[in-house]
């Protein structure tokens, strides 16, 4: 019998030995930086002259590989060889498909500060969020391999003296799976492995930013034994290819995490039938969030501080959890404020690479851009009390930034920043401050800081989130302890990390069989 699913555990980075474990495999990594990464189709490694250079976002001039790009032709080859290969996957058994998913995390776990290591060259993350993104694709493995082997066996129906009945979760077929660049490796690591381990097979297209941990994850799977075409790892442009991918008649489901944007289009586009197609393609959406913290006027105010400073600044507030809206009643708005600053203000912004760096760059060009233009817009909305300027300029870095006293319906308070931007918003009651709270398109997480246990009943009644959170941050869900999905223009609630996942990657098929 497997044991129980338990969380891996962080590393504890305030212990030398662990630190310099993972210096060492920083180092390790730097030596590998600068090489060249195929596309890989029913295992075959194409290389095709078109490529991407994926640099380092805190030095803009490393090159951390240079990645082959496919086009629709390339595109196409890819989703029929990953439909000849589900015609038999699909026939393979949940305890051999789980089987890959165990050696696979095993291996994991063995070179974790490597896997790490590459996070932080390749997306900026400091030691301890990239311990914490490949502990994340670590459970991911190991809960989904577990989920997959529970689905498999018999399922409870209501008997009947003079009939079989049974009921089977059978896979759907090809899936173009998009994950996002935010969680390199545990997003990309999950939505890749709930789709073949429920027997279903993939086309990967990679976030472009981080193409080559995602590179890194097909080798290591190639290492536990996944058969060719299983996973078929495809980098290449979103509007040439992704568009192609999703509107392709043999695409029987998209699985998909990234920008409000982009997932309203693979929907429409979804939903529309090619010629040739035979089903209803399915879409599981994970999107945007524009989260907040309320913090009460009778809350523990060192605990609010500590989970705002937390929520907003983690990773540079490039989490669609992250806490970009703190509303606060106004009895103690400005003591919360206060704290926040004072913390905010020791965080170091640096180099992720070295020891002791909190906040490092945000991930490209086009972010620094479209952040740095949203702190213009926070300037004409709301107070700047801190942050608002720029750091290092060999990498994209960003200060941590709080404006005060901004109107909930304000810009900064409405649209997704995905950076280190918190807007302060000041509520007259409670329930002033929970209207705030809902006035979003979006419904991902959220969070209440209050002693007030009524109140704390009606946040879990009315707070429209998919992750609500009470007396704590807003960020950091556990697989297995908090499935993570959230609703409206956030997704389509899939609940990642839960026990109704796989079921988006199945269908059930019930045999009748009289006696
Ligand atoms: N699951 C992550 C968290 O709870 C966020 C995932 C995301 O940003 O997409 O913080």
């Amino acid at each position: 019998m497997r044991m129980e699913f338990a969380n891996e555990p962080f590393t504890d980075f305030t212990k030398e030995q662990e630190s310099a474990a993972y210096d060492a495999a920083l180092g390790a990594v730097k030596e590998q930086l600068g090489r060249t990464y195929p596309l890989v189709i029913g295992g075959k490694a194409i290389e095709t002259g078109r490529m991407l250079e994926s640099t380092n976002p805190a030095d803009k001039g490393q090159v951390i590989g240079i990645v082959h790009q496919a086009d629709k032709e390339l595109a196409d080859q890819a989703i029929r060889i990953a439909y000849d290969t589900f015609l038999t996957w699909r026939h393979t058994s949940a305890k051999e498909r789980a089987s890959h998913l165990f050696k696979a995390s095993a291996i994991m776990r063995r070179r974790k500060h490597e896997f790490s290591a590459w996070l932080t060259f390749e997306s900026g993350k400091n030691r301890a969020e990239a311990d914490a993104d490949t502990a994340e694709a670590i459970d991911f493995m190991e809960f989904y391999a577990r989920e997959m082997l529970r689905l498999s066996e018999p399922q409870p129906l209501t008997r009947l003296p003079e009939e079989d009945n049974e009921l089977y979760y059978t896979p759907l077929g090809v899936g173009i799976v998009i994950p996002p660049w935010n969680f390199p490796l545990a997003i990309m690591a999950g939505m890749t492995t709930a789709a073949l381990v429920s027997g279903n097979t993939v086309v990967l297209k990679p976030a472009s930013p981080t193409a080559v941990i995602a590179a890194k994850f097909v080798e290591l799977l190639e290492e536990a034994g996944v058969p060719a075409g299983v996973v078929n790892f495809l980098p290449g442009p979103g509007g040439e290819v992704g568009d192609f991918l999703v509107e392709h008649p043999l695409t029987r489901f998209i699985s998909f995490t990234g920008s409000r944007d982009v997932g309203l289009r693979i929907n429409e586009r979804a939903a529309k039938t090619a010629p040739g197609q035979k089903w209803i393609k399915r879409v599981i959406a994970e999107m945007g969030g524009k989260d907040c913290i309320v913090v009460d006027s009778d809350a523990d105010l060192e605990l609010a501080a500590d989970a705002i400073t937390a929520s907003a600044f983690g990773f540079s507030g490039q989490k669609c959890s992250a806490c970009s809206r703190a509303i606060i009643h106004a009895d103690v708005y400005d003591e919360v404020l206060e704290r926040v600053v004072e913390r905010t203000a020791k965080l170091k912004l640096g180099n992720p690479t070295e020891r002791g760096t909190n906040l490092g760059p945000v991930v490209d060009e086009k972010a620094y851009a479209k952040i740095l233009e949203y702190i213009e817009i926070g300037k004409s909305e709301g107070r700047l009390v801190h942050g608002g300027g720029i750091g290092d300029e060999c990498g994209y870095y960003i200060e941590p930034t709080i404006f005060a006293d901004v109107d909930a319906k304000a810009r900064i308070s409405q649209e997704e920043i995905f950076g280190p931007v918190v807007a302060f918003t000041k509520a007259s009651s409670f329930e002033e401050a929970l209207e705030f709270a809902n006035n979003t398109d979006y419904g991902l997480t959220g969070a209440v800081i209050s002693r007030n246990r009524a109140h704390l009943e009606q946040a879990r009644r009315e707070f429209f989130a998919g992750n609500l959170y009470l007396n704590r941050k807003c960020t950091g869900a556990l697989v297995g302890v908090h499935p993570f999905g959230g609703f409206n223009m956030s997704g389509t609630d899939s609940k990642a990390g839960g026990r109704d996942y796989l079921l988006l990657f199945t269908q059930g098929k019930l045999v009748s069989e009289k006696m």
